[in-house]
């Protein structure tokens, strides 16, 4: 697999702004795939694709939900959410990657999901923490980065779930799932 394809593939579809948010992505999945034991180049791959289908119109984003059979679900919650699943579809069709872990970390970056792989968790908390981000909260989650994946892909998940909870803004329920399971384990 060539990573200057996958990388030149990516930025034709993204805003620059957007396109810097995936390489400061690439390199933070990099660094966390190397501390927490998955394959950075899994990682590389994933984090590089997975913000691919960001700008996609609703009508593009559903056309694939419906003909991928991804959950149908998807379609009563926020488009935001959609580029994630749809993100994994347009890896495995146009670019031929078989690999289930990198597909479902590409899958997962979005919402999470309960018993994630370790690759799915570096993928998840590097979207989350990368330098570029801003959220509330977040160097508290980039200082548990540094010692703890399922602590801070915790955090990062109850950071979120608030945020939208805040904003009356409907969680969808895998996001919950997600966040209570690893909670569960961690207690
Ligand atoms: P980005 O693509 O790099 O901006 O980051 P994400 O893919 O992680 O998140 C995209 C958007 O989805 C963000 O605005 C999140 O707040 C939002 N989001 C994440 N989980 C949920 C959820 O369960 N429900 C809703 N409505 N939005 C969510
Ligand atoms: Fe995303
Ligand atoms: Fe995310
Ligand atoms: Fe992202």
């Amino acid at each position: 697999m060539d990573l200057d394809v996958l990388l030149q593939a990516t930025k034709k579809q993204l805003k620059p702004e957007r396109y810097e948010h995936t390489l400061r992505v690439v390199d933070t999945a990099v660094e966390l795939a190397k501390r927490f034991g998955a394959d950075p180049f899994k990682a590389e791959v994933a984090s590089i694709l997975h913000d691919y289908c960001k700008f996609w119109s609703r009508e593009q984003l559903t056309e694939w939900i419906k003909r991928c059979q991804l959950p149908p679900d998807l379609l009563q919650y926020h488009k935001e959410i959609w580029h994630a699943p749809v993100g994994a579809e347009v890896a495995r069709e146009e670019f031929g990657i078989v690999d289930e872990d990198i597909l479902q970390s590409i899958r997962s970056h979005t919402v999470g999901r309960p018993s994630m792989s370790i690759l799915e968790k570096v993928v998840y908390l590097a979207d989350y923490i990368e330098p570029g981000r801003k959220f509330p909260g977040v160097d508290e989650v980039r200082r548990l980065a540094e010692i703890d994946l399922d602590v801070a892909v915790l955090q990062a998940m109850e950071n979120t779930i608030l945020f939208l909870q805040s904003q009356k803004q409907p969680i969808y329920p895998l996001a919950i799932a997600a966040r209570d399971e690893l909670k569960r384990m961690l207690s």
